[in-house]
């Protein structure tokens, strides 16, 4: 069933089932497995599926629904989010100029560090919360300007609208990494960004067993055309069995990210009083310096959390090991809460203050999840 519905809980269920079904079909795609396809008779068409890597049913209702959640006009699914973030550096010219958030995803930031140069790109990075300095670093070669809000692991807050009033003066396109934010927490395109970014292993996914990235574009089918031959050439795919199971995610993502919302919320709060904290870092708090502009473009302000804590490198490590409903684990947007003192698991290059502690705060009961921190840090 195909759907008009502009809401996401019904584009979420029904935005990657099977177009008309005729009668007596099974209400839920199955797994084509198959990676090639019996030629016709009468000859190859154009819209035939052919061969797994350059398009299968799965990856095709995979891609449908998730240019439906974020309002756009075309998607490409990808085998991981930094191969779907590769793809939208690789279709830039070389010789462009690129912006990036100072902080940012440190897998972008290790993408920019190691490859950039050698694409022929130029990268700065800016402080994306002040939109001055943004307009400062603007070069007559800018092409794009990365954005990710809430950012990594800081959670700061960029004015994508800000942004993307700055970029089209300029000529340059917006990317906006909406992996931490959703779909259901924020709209890139309706603020006016031209292409968004997942990690699809995160949120999404939801269930951590799923790796994937996603790169959705509006209004320009020319980017659009250089992001799928980059993913069909080079070949950084999702398997039908991955792409099955993210739509079956999908299906119930929009309740569990209301979940993720309050809980981490009240997560938020709790840390906040604590005397063992020393500052949090949630852009729900009245207190967090990108408040107002969150709310003003976001409606939830999703389920990760940072904190610095009272204390060393090794008391954050004490904490994030003392807990028996939170697991000392990387990554985020699971079902299930986890936690990490982010330096260690980024190593040597990182940038993470030595006393934070990344919070990705699950759906558990938010009772049981804040007596288990709280035994934690009073430790
Ligand atoms: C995890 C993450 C990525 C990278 O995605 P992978 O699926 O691990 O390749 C990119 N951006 C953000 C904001 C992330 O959290």
């Amino acid at each position: 069933m195909s759907t008009e519905s502009t809401n996401l809980e019904t584009i979420a269920i029904h935005g990657s089932m099977k177009d008309n079904p005729s009668p007596n079909e099974p209400v839920v795609p199955g797994i084509e497995l198959s990676t090639i396809y019996e030629h016709r008779t009468d000859g190859i068409r154009e819209e035939d599926w052919k061969y797994t890597r350059a398009g299968n049913p799965n990856r095709s209702q995979l891609e449908k629904v998730l240019a439906s959640l974020e309002g756009g006009d075309n998607a490409a699914a990808f085998s991981s989010g930094v191969a779907a973030i590769t793809s939208v550096f690789q279709a830039m010219n070389s010789g462009s100029h690129i912006l990036v958030p100072d902080d940012v995803y440190f897998g972008t930031r290790m993408l920019v560090l190691d490859f950039a140069e050698r694409w022929g790109l130029e990268v700065d990075f800016v402080d994306m919360t002040n939109p001055s300095t943004v307009e400062q670093a603007l070069k007559a070669n800018t092409a794009m300007i990365w954005v990710e809000t809430p950012s990594n692991p800081l959670l700061q807050i960029t004015d994508v609208a800000k942004m993307c009033t700055l970029a089209k003066k300029h000529g340059a396109i917006v990317a906006v990494d909406n992996t931490w934010p959703t779909p259901f927490n924020m709209q890139p395109f309706g603020l006016g960004a031209d292409v968004v970014i997942h990690s699809t292993t995160k949120y999404l996914g939801g269930h951590s067993d799923i790796l994937g990235g996603a790169v959705i574009v509006k209004q320009n089918e020319e980017l659009f055309q250089k992001i799928r031959k980059i993913q069909i050439t080079q070949g950084a795919v999702p398997s039908s069995f991955d792409s099955w199971l993210l739509a079956r995610s999908i299906r119930s993502f929009p309740l569990r990210m209301r979940v993720h919302n309050e809980n981490a919320g009240k997560m938020a709060a709790f840390l906040n009083e604590h005397p063992k904290v020393r500052e949090v870092f949630y852009p729900g708090l009245e207190s967090h310096p990108g408040h107002e502009i969150a709310k003003a473009q976001m409606s939830g302000f999703g389920g990760m959390i940072s904190f610095l804590i009272e204390g060393d490198e090794a008391d954050a490590l004490k904490i994030v090991h003392g807990t028996k409903i939170v697991t000392a684990a990387t990554s985020l947007g699971g079902i299930e809460s986890i936690w990490e003192h982010r330096r260690s698991t980024e190593g040597e290059r990182s940038v993470a203050p030595k006393d934070l502690i990344r919070f990705s705060v699950g759906l558990e009961h938010i009772d049981d999840l804040i007596a288990d921190v709280e035994q934690a840090l009073d430790k």
